[in-house]
């Protein structure tokens, strides 16, 4: 006779919300015609939730259960209509009409007690299984062939448990006699049983604890010797950590009944800690799969681990609270251990972790907090004498904890993982306040403040599953160059991270009035419609925070701005961890006393700052400097044309036009501000030699040295239309520097000089034709350098100064520089 080979699928109240839910639970179903199928239910999502509120309401003797049942009626009922019809429908809501007229009867004797035992809690809160159970198999009977589906099984005439100290154990040959009475051992076709209910000792209802019909489903394959268990849930599968706290949790494709019993006691909640046994005993494989999601293989649970050496996944358990046993009086005494645990045994307080220093000076155990008070009653008790005679100091207790723990089968025999696990912590500045190794190294744990629990876990989560050269980027103002970065970054995103797993994700974008911040990251192949749908009103504030997640190693803003205010900020972010990089000029060029506290911010918070394209755009200007100084040269002066607009418009004056044509010409072309005056005063020129010097050692401010302004003086404060036409009033005084120039074989040109004795000035200044600065092209910055090394001949930085391309493209060399400084494996 062929064994019929049941498969066991279950599906949690998030897989059954509503109706459109049901009907895809029910293609899934389908989709296996030929299988033999026993499919475990669970309440529709929240409802026993609501249904242990109502007792709650009652037990109050506030009869506001009366309405609240009704809207419970309500959601059955739309459901209900929306898939079922006629005879059906009928017998479905008049069967739920005797419930609801139970339950009220029972909430009723519950007012009027003011008191709702377990017993009573647990029967109303099991109504929730029995409706899902009836009327999915009603939809079945509907929707599957003929004698197939419309069957279901009330898991109380089955699965008896007794009631134990770690929550209820299955009595396995009653509930094996009960299966083999109630379910046919010819059965084919789909059955449908209730999760959560079962039946104890005294034939009384009970429940198998919240998320327990992930239990009854491991039961019912164990009973029916099943090939696999599937629970389905609304995840892809078990996952490295709750996605709700950590946005970079990663699906595990194959995980050992060990792992996953692991993550499941210490708190991932897709998967109930009890649901393992029988099937372990019974090796059959759990599969975790997405019901949403069908075409996702899943999480694959078997007894043998994959070998990967990788840690399987992060999980924090909160409500726990550390009892310490501390005294020099326990040092080498054999028993106290002993006594310790027994007192906490006697007293039912189970221990979920335990430490102790190897001077055994004291022992450490984490325990719910509901029950901490009981537990230092009870150790208070048993150790009253050696407490008395001061052998035992005291017993302290600490509250308001949560331990997190890292799992992987593998962390055995992997040196380096628990060093990583605390490397992050450290660096996250979490306090650690106990730990503890399972000496299967299995489980490593640590107990930290309940605050800081969700901080740790994504840091943690972090250090193990992203690239260590993950940085979060907030990009401001994209503009001219922030826009190119952001197109730059496109092109070259998917090489850095194939290449150099440097993973560069654009999260926050913000303008002048406006920002987006990003889910996850922009798509930058499209940033500017997606963040333009994701836009809000500006708040740096929040722009800060969403850049500097807990859960990103590394976080960098890059000001493509030329504001002050934003510069301002700069200290704050360094302050907080947060990398700078820039192209705008105000916080080197402007008062030295912000430079100053940005430089001790970036000191204090570890961080970076970044500035390279506020001198000649692209050109390794800054970069060459600080070379020179940093290998002990000595540099003497620095002198250079540092503006392109000025190298333009004086390497094309050569006394044939006058230079206001000169002017506006470049104006129109694009090779000046949109007001000229903004090159001709020169005082772009001057921030950058303010740059370079205090690169130098000065303490340097603008005002402090001669800048020589272009601009006619009268022409100063008028509007840019009057500055464009009376320009040339003043063609005559710029011709006549041009001739006497000439005269003596010389070229004009704009000149930033600076010497190291600390004498700075921007002029327009005579060179003679053998000198570079005559022979640029159109354009371009030169900065000659001369030092001790470079003595005879001066060190030239040349080439294209401005631009979009050039200066985004510098910015981008910047945000390289900066992962390279990270590329130690460091985490933030
Ligand atoms: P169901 O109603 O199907 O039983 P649950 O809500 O009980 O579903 O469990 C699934 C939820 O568990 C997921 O939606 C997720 O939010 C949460 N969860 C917590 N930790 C994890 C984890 N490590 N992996 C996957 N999901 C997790
Ligand atoms: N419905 C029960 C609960 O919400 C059992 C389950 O869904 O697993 O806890
Ligand atoms: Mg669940």
């Amino acid at each position: 006779m062929a064994t019929i080979l049941w498969q066991i699928h279950k599906f949690g109240g998030s897989s059954l919300q509503d109706a459109a839910c049901f009907r895809i639970v029910a293609d899934i179903i389908a989709e296996r015609p030929n299988d033999t199928l026993g499919i475990i239910v669970s309440a529709m999502g929240g409802m026993t939730d609501r249904l242990l509120h109502l007792s709650t309401l009652a037990e109050r003797d506030d009869n506001g259960f009366v309405a609240e049942l009704q809207q419970v009626g309500e959601r059955y009922s739309t459901t209900a209509r929306a898939l079922v019809d006629g005879s059906d429908l009928v017998a479905l809501l008049d069967q739920w009409s005797q419930d609801a007229s139970e339950i009220e009867q029972i909430l009723t004797d519950v007012a009027r007690a003011k008191s709702a035992p377990q017993r009573t809690r647990d029967i109303v809160a099991g109504f929730g299984e029995i409706w899902s159970a009836r009327l999915l198999a009603a939809y079945l009977g509907k929707r599957l062939a003929k004698n197939r589906g419309g069957l279901w099984f009330d898991a109380r005439q089955l699965i008896m448990v007794r009631e134990g100290e770690l929550g209820p154990t299955v009595l396995w040959d009653q509930s094996r006699a009960n299966w083999d009475k109630v379910v046919d051992k010819d059965f084919a076709g789909v059955a449908v049983f209730t999760g959560f209910i079962a039946t104890d000792e005294e034939g009384l209802q009970t429940t198998l604890g919240r998320n327990g019909s992930d239990y009854s489903a491991s039961i019912v394959a164990a009973l029916s010797g099943a090939s696999q268990l599937t629970i389905w849930t609304d995840v892809d599968g078990v996952m490295s950590a709750d996605p709700n706290k950590v946005p970079d949790a990663q699906v595990i494709d194959a995980l050992s009944y060990n792992e996953a019993m692991e993550l499941a006691y210490f708190g991932a909640e897709v998967i109930h800690p009890q649901t393992l046994g029988p099937a372990i005993s019974n090796d059959i494989p759990v599969v975790i799969r997405n019901t949403f999601k069908p075409e996702h293989p899943g999480s694959r649970i078997t007894a043998t681990t994959d070998g990967s050496g990788q840690i399987k996944g992060i999980t924090a358990v909160g409500n726990m609270a550390l009892l310490n046993l501390e005294g020099a009086g326990m040092i080498g005494v054999p028993g106290t251990a002993d006594r310790l645990f027994a007192a906490l045994k006697q007293a039912d307080v189970s221990v979920t972790l335990i430490s102790q220093a190897s001077s055994e000076h004291s022992i450490c155990v984490a325990v719910p907090r509901d029950l901490v008070e009981r537990a230092r009653n009870v150790v208070t008790e048993a150790f009253a004498d050696e407490l008395a005679s001061g052998q035992i100091q005291n017993v302290e207790i600490t509250d308001d904890l949560s331990i997190l723990a890292v799992v992987g089968d593998d962390m055995a025999g992997s040196p380096g993982l628990a060093a990583r696990f605390f490397g992050t912590l450290g660096r996250a500045r979490i306090n650690v306040r106990a730990i503890a190794q399972g000496s299967s190294e299995r489980n490593i744990s640590a107990v930290v403040d309940a605050n800081d629990a969700t901080k740790a876990l994504r840091a943690a989560h972090s250090g193990f599953y992203l690239s260590a050269k993950t940085i979060s980027i907030g990009l401001i103002g994209p503009g001219t160059v922030g826009g190119t970065l952001l197109d730059q970054l496109h092109q070259q995103s998917s090489r850095l991270l194939g290449e150099f797993n440097l993973d560069l994700r654009v999260r926050a974008i913000a303008r002048s009035k406006t920002m987006s911040l990003g889910d996850r990251r922009f798509d930058l192949g499209n940033w500017r419609q997606e963040s333009k749908s994701a836009e809000e009103a500006l708040d740096l504030d929040k722009f800060e925070r969403h850049v500097h997640p807990d859960h990103i190693p590394h976080a960098v803003i890059i000001d493509c701005t030329a504001s002050d205010a934003i510069a301002d900020r700069y200290a704050g972010w360094l302050q907080r961890g947060i990398h700078v990089i820039t192209p705008n000029k105000k916080a080197f060029s402007g008062k030295f006393s912000r430079l100053d506290e940005i430089r001790s911010s970036a000191k204090a918070g570890g961080a970076h700052f970044f500035y390279e394209t506020t001198v000649g755009a692209a050109l390794p200007i800054i970069r060459t400097l600080r070379d020179l100084i940093d290998t002990g040269d000595q540099v003497h002066s620095v002198q250079g044309i540092l503006s392109g607009t000025l190298a333009y418009l004086f390497n094309i004056f050569d006394g044939s036009k006058p230079f206001s044509e000169i002017v506006t010409e470049a104006r129109q072309s694009g090779f000046t501000e949109p007001d000229p005056r903004d090159d001709l005063s020169g005082m772009d020129v001057a921030r950058k030699l303010t740059i370079l010097a205090r690169e130098l050692g000065q303490r340097i401010e603008l005002g402090d040295f001669p800048v020589e302004n272009l601009i006619p003086e009268p022409l100063r404060d008028v509007g840019i239309d009057e500055f464009l036409e009376s320009l040339a009033d003043y063609d005559d005084e710029m011709a006549a520097r041009y001739a006497k120039a000439r005269s003596a074989g010389m070229n004009l040109r704009y000149i930033a000089t600076l010497d190291a004795a600390g004498s700075a000035s921007v002029e327009l200044k005579q060179v003679s034709e053998d000198n570079a600065f005559s022979h640029i092209d159109l354009t371009d910055n030169l900065v000659q350098f001369a030092s001790n090394r470079y003595s005879s001949n001066p060190l030239v930085v040349q080439g294209p100064g401005a631009g979009p391309a050039v200066t985004a493209g510098g910015v981008f060399g910047d945000l390289l520089k900066l992962a390279h400084y990270l590329d130690d494996g460091s985490i933030a």
